[in-house]
């Protein structure tokens, strides 16, 4: 947030003549030193510009985690933490999310999640898994973004990387779990079980929401062979 500062003064109004033409561009600059800028006096159609991305990380209690934690879990709740942070919905609009990851990859997700707010890429909705009763499949149903459940695997024993506070889910509608056959188990799914496709909110091979998360060390679940958890982004993979 200390780049805020930083930023606004960088992008002075002193060259009125060549930011009409090149805010329009997709330019490959950083985005955290290239927010749609406020001294820009065209680049925003809309009278007040969206606030900056914000997150903002503490420590998580028991008691939000009702049913996604318990004791037995391989990470104690105290190792996990709580982040509040912005992000661009479905509606065209900024909203705050919650997210419980393990402590030790705040900054990882933090850094991703500034990217895809300044790049205004869509997400649903992000709530706990205890919204939907840390049950799984009601999440994903409902198209929530959710990190932290202290699950198993899907079809497997062992934990899940969920389970560590190490893997997100992201819009998990438009990035179903694909069998090796090429089925969801999600009917409001279906039509997103092929790649590459266009859509709001889906992630591709090779897409820049990818590689913003390859770039803290985290592994796409769509490069996986056979089977394919296109929503599935997990620290060192798994
Ligand atoms: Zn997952």
């Amino acid at each position: 947030m200390a780049f805020a500062v930083l930023t606004t003064v960088s992008c002075g109004a002193t060259e009125p003549a060549a930011s009409p033409a090149s805010s329009a561009e997709p330019t490959s600059a950083p985005p955290a030193t290239s927010p749609p800028a406020q001294g820009e006096p065209e680049a925003t159609p809309s009278p007040t510009a969206p606030p900056e991305f914000s997150a903002k990380v503490s420590a998580v209690s028991r008691d939000r985690l009702p049913y996604s934690w318990r004791p037995g879990c391989p990470v104690h709740y105290r190792d996990l933490r709580l982040v509040r942070l912005s992000y661009w919905g479905f509606d065209d609009a900024p909203h705050t999310g919650e997210l419980v990851v393990r402590k030790t990859v705040t900054d990882d997700i933090t850094t991703v999640f500034r990217k895809l707010y300044d790049w205004r890429w869509p997400i649903q909705q992000m709530k706990l898994v205890d919204a939907f009763k840390a049950d799984d499949y009601a999440s994903i149903d409902a198209n929530n973004t959710s990190a932290f459940n202290c699950r198993n695997a899907t079809g497997s024993s062992n934990w899940s990387n969920h389970a560590y506070g190490a893997a997100i889910d992201i819009n998990p509608r438009q990035n179903p779990y694909v069998t090796a056959s090429g089925s969801t188990a999600h009917k409001n799914a279906e039509k997103f079980t092929k790649r590459p496709m266009k859509g709001k909110g889906v992630i591709n091979p090779g897409d820049k929401v990818v590689k913003a998360f390859a770039a803290v060390g985290w592994e796409w679940g769509g490069y996986w062979s056979g089977t394919k958890d296109l929503q599935h982004f997990s620290k060192g993979g798994g």
